[in-house]
């Protein structure tokens, strides 16, 4: 696959994972204006960097470029818009299907977090660690030890559920899993209107 048939497949991606959203998760992300996304084979934090630029804003500092730019994925609150890397070193060696799922998980994630920022709580980011340690320990884990501050868990949770409910949906699944604990299930229903 080349970079344009990348970005290609990542934008027909996109388009089936915005597709599969409840409508009413739709609804809110247009309201909230999140209904837009660019798929790049640039580094994130790099692009974002000179998107916010050249709408007039600060840009990223050098450690969050850096950081950014391993992202596979980026919300910028700023431009309303979700980035997505179409060609990132974590795809290498996948078939078509699983890339497929790989990138959508991103899409839902990012999707998770705009809805997140949107209505979390001063209390819910504050609460972040005892969220995150109520996630089986795998799961919280894998957010613990990606280097977040302790500020971000909250939307760190918010989307990585989100995004796992997003592909038991895909599946057919739905219901509240057995691993997502009370609180967190509580944080989703009134963030993102799930579960049904
Ligand atoms: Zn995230």
């Amino acid at each position: 696959m080349n970079d344009v048939e990348a970005i290609r497949f990542a934008q027909r991606v996109l388009g089936l994972a915005w597709a599969d959203l409840p409508p009413r998760h739709r609804e809110l992300l247009e309201a909230i204006g999140a209904e837009g996304w660019d798929a790049t084979v640039r580094p994130l934090g790099t692009y974002a960097d000179e998107l916010l630029r050249s709408a007039g804003y600060w840009g990223l500092d050098l450690p969050a470029r850096i950081g950014r730019d391993r992202a596979r994925g980026l919300w910028i609150p700023e431009l309303r818009v979700v980035l997505i890397n179409a060609v990132h070193p974590d795809y290498e060696g996948l078939d078509r299907p699983s890339r497929e799922n790989a990138l959508a998980r991103v899409a839902w994630h990012e999707w998770g977090h705009a809805l997140s920022l949107h209505g979390a709580t001063r209390e819910d980011v504050a609460a972040g660690q005892k969220l995150l340690e109520s996630l089986p320990s795998e799961l919280a884990d894998t957010i613990r030890l990606a280097g977040y501050l302790r500020r971000e868990y909250t939307h760190e949770v918010v989307a990585e559920v989100y995004a796992l409910l997003m592909v038991r949906r895909r599946r057919g699944v739905i219901g509240r899993p057995q691993w997502v604990s009370d609180q967190v299930d509580e944080l989703i229903r009134r963030v993102v209107g799930w579960i049904q």
